[in-house]
């Protein structure tokens, strides 16, 4: 049986001690199993403590049974000596964000009667499960209770009891299918549960707490929480966001709300105004066109047009005449093409594109009536010669 010093003393980070088990697993690596140890293993939703077994990596530990087996890159003897040292940094955030989950969890449970069914810790992020749901001003209450009661620096107090003793007392929540000692985690006035894990030694280790997001989960909540160090990386992040756009604005990071969305509503003016000149130019191209046009065969090449202004363009001539219309649009090295038809003419347009796919080595389709596509401009051939695939199709519909 592993003695588990991280129970009472959760800031010990260096610990001497004798191997009293080895043996290699089939990943290669060794389960080094110590008299006692200051190594976490995994549980109840917070990861693994990593480190050093003197100076070999300790990538991970697990519980199995009543015993802690340190994962190591090293093989050693029974009997040998070794000093453990845990990554602190590593630990302490574990532990803040544990006994945040724990503040959280507890006051949640005073304040609306909601039950936590679900924690996880990553290395990323912190969610916790409710099974009600809150609302923002509920979930912004509950943000400020728990930091009031991160100031006031109440200790995290654990201890051992026995089944019979668990039966006699109230707890927030009791996990399913213990036995023997059971380890009781307390902070006065906010919380009492059975937990395993490690936490800061008063509530005042958790330094500052956000609840960054939320979402509704299984019919309650699912809320995304930091704590500490991550709690103000978090809010450097956000700050320097909101400095540099403020900056980008010309203005406070108060008033940058109002300033984006001024600009969105100006754009989407400008947008509007766009669109109505580009299909006032295809009204009075279309009508150009069509009077430099004689025949069945209309086609023209448009520069500096991509291929949503050709659409509209063709729409608009086989609108006002029953032509067959082939447009192409060019901007930068890519050539745009768009041929369409009127309801009396009877030549599939999906033919005709397929001929101007092979001219210029392009790709498109469509449909009966219309039909579009496009191709790349290699800059290590000649420019093709968009008269000559006009010609070419002309051929084509008059045969
Ligand atoms: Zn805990």
């Amino acid at each position: 049986m592993t003695k588990r010093l991280y129970y009472n003393s959760p800031y010990q980070i260096e610990l001497k001690t004798t191997v009293t088990e080895c043996r290699k697993r089939a990943d290669g690596l060794f389960n080094v199993l110590t008299a006692e140890t200051i190594v976490f293993p995994a549980g109840g939703g917070q990861p693994s403590d990593i480190g050093k077994m003197n100076n070999a990596s300790i990538v991970a530990a697990e519980d199995m049974g009543d015993d802690v087996f340190h994962i190591v890159d090293a093989i050693f003897d029974p009997g040998e000596t070794v000093t453990i040292t845990i990554d602190w940094n590593r630990r302490f955030d574990h532990s803040q964000q544990h006994t945040g989950e724990h503040m959280v969890s507890g006051i949640a449970h005073s304040l609306f009667s909601v039950k936590n069914v679900g924690f996880h810790m990553g290395t990323d992020y912190v969610t916790i499960d409710f099974d009600k749901m809150l609302t923002k001003e509920q979930i912004n209450e509950l943000e400020m209770a728990v930091n009031r009661a991160i100031l006031m620096d109440i200790p995290v107090r654990s201890k051992i009891i026995s089944m019979e003793e668990l039966s006699t007392i109230s707890l927030r929540k009791k996990a399913d299918g213990i036995s023997g000692a059971i380890r009781i985690v307390d902070i006065e006035g906010i919380d009492s549960c059975t937990c395993c894990g490690t936490h800061t030694l008063t509530t005042g280790g958790v330094g500052l707490l956000k609840i960054t997001d939320s979402m509704k989960h299984r019919g309650g909540i699912r809320l995304w929480m930091t704590c500490g160090m991550r709690a103000l990386v978090d809010y450097s992040g956000k700050h320097d966001t909101l400095i540099r756009l403020g900056k980008h604005f010309s203005t406070r990071w108060q008033n940058l709300e109002a300033a984006i969305l001024s600009q969105e509503k100006e754009l989407a003016d400008m947008r509007f105004e766009a669109k109505r000149r580009q299909l006032r130019y295809c009204e009075l191209r279309a009508k150009e066109l069509l009077s430099n046009t004689s025949g069945q065969f209309i086609a023209a090449i448009e520069s500096d047009s991509e291929i949503e202004e050709i659409k509209l363009l063709c729409d608009r001539i086989i609108q006002e005449e029953d032509k067959i219309t082939l447009l192409f649009g060019t901007k930068s090295d890519t050539i745009y093409y768009c041929i369409a038809r009127g309801s009396e003419v009877d030549i599939s347009m999906k033919t005709l594109c397929l001929a101007v796919n092979a001219a210029l080595s392009g790709k498109g389709g469509g449909r009966d009536d219309i039909a579009q596509g496009s191709a790349k401009i290699d800059p290590c051939l000649p420019t093709p010669d968009l008269n000559m695939v006009i010609a070419n199709i002309r051929n084509i519909i008059h045969k």
